[in-house]
């Protein structure tokens, strides 16, 4: 993203969804959400810090956009979403305050007692990741349905939490599962030492599904010097596709080309292939010039973090950059994916040094070979 000039000079303290002026015609356009638990970030870029989330019929009012992402305010502060859930608001019917109203006379409290516990949108492990929190952290009890408290967040709105990896007032026997696990008992992978010579392995009988991020009409993030992700990363690709084909891999790309593909043609194209790994590769930004690094992102647990695992490490190895390490995001082309699907990040183009490096040959080999490397360190274990 090119650096903005935050322009600290708009100082409307506006808390969108609950005093949302539709008529400050000079202020911006009011827009409706037509999601739920949409990212309310720090800056443009889905790395950017979550402050809060939306949910449906919350209502925003739009100051700037830029490249999929709009910029409102939020408690005062400058804060961004991603502008695909949004619609223009026509009437002013129904705005719908909803997370804003959760405010109670005499809340229970609840005290967290396990590390990295995942805040969900419903009362059980199957409903959407919407935040983490741990030891040590207390919430306002909004109730508690089958041994799981909906909560008050931080920013107002509400989401579940395990009972058993919480103590409150009422004394819940804390229960042995943990959330913080992949529930399904294999976490003995997670600490097996690896296997020290895979790399002799080979890909052959693999299908990977390339996905260069953006393209077309979609630019991506904006560097420096308003270089543009979405070609920054199709050198990478080409790149990373025949390193995967030289080990054997059949290499399957999402798009070839400058063009415009959506999220869902992604996904789509993924599920239809007997696909062994499905891999989203991007470059990220930051208003904030010193951020660098690269890190790989999954979805879902299990394996998918293994695979992000794998990848990062091959990574560290191969790249000079620094590590970010591996990261749990809520992205499309992750969540929507039934196959086995990471995304990696290969490194900030807002980054004097990470864009320099993204842009040599050396860089690009290096990065194509850590991916092949998680690849075959996490086929063949
Ligand atoms: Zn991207």
């Amino acid at each position: 993203m090119k650096m903005r000039s935050f322009t600290a000079g708009i100082s409307l303290m506006l808390l969108f969804f609950i005093f949302i002026p539709a008529v400050h015609a000079d202020s911006g356009k009011t827009y409706e959400v037509g999601a739920n638990n949409l990212n309310v970030r720090t800056a443009p870029s889905h790395s950017a810090q979550v402050i809060g989330q939306l949910n449906d019929g919350d209502r925003v009012v739009v100051f700037q956009k830029a490249f999929g992402w709009v910029q409102t305010y939020y408690g005062g502060q400058e804060a961004w979403v991603a502008s695909q859930f949004l619609y223009p608001a026509n009437g002013q019917s129904n705005a719908n305050s909803g997370s804003a109203t959760v405010s109670n006379s005499t809340p229970e409290k609840i005290t967290v007692t396990a590390t990295e516990v995942r805040i969900r949108t419903g009362p059980g492990t199957n409903h959407d990741i919407i935040g983490y929190t741990s030891n040590g952290d207390t919430y306002n009890l909004v109730k508690s349905t089958n041994n799981w408290n909906k909560v008050v967040l931080g920013d107002g709105s509400s989401g579940w939490i395990a009972g058993w990896l919480t103590d409150h007032s009422n004394g819940n026997s804390p229960a042995p599962k943990n959330d913080t696990n992949n529930s399904n008992s294999t976490s003995n992978n997670d600490t097996e030492p690896k296997s020290s010579n895979p790399a002799n392995g080979s890909l052959e009988g693999y299908n990977i599904v390339l996905d260069p991020g953006h393209g077309g009409k979609d630019p991506g993030a904006i560097g420096i010097g308003g270089v543009f992700e979405k070609n920054v990363i199709m050198n990478t690709v080409d790149n990373v596709a025949r390193e995967l084909r030289a080990a054997g891999a059949t290499v399957i790309l999402t798009r070839d080309n400058d063009y415009f593909l959506s999220l869902e043609e992604r996904v789509d194209l993924s599920n239809a292939y007997n696909t062994h790994a499905f891999i989203s590769l991007h470059y990220n930004a930051y208003p904030i010039l010193g951020i660098n690094g690269f890190s790989t992102h999954f979805y879902a647990g299990g394996k998918n973090r293994q695979l992000a695992t794998d990848i990062q490490s091959g990574l560290r190895q191969n790249t000079s950059l620094y590590s970010r390490g591996i990261m749990q995001s809520d992205y499309h082309v992750l969540r929507e994916n039934s196959d086995l699907a990471v995304l990696v990040e290969l490194g900030f183009i807002t980054n004097p040094n990470d864009l320099a490096t993204a842009r040599t040959n050396a860089y690009q080999n290096n990065a194509a070979d850590g991916i092949v490397q998680g690849l075959l360190n996490y086929f063949n274990e």
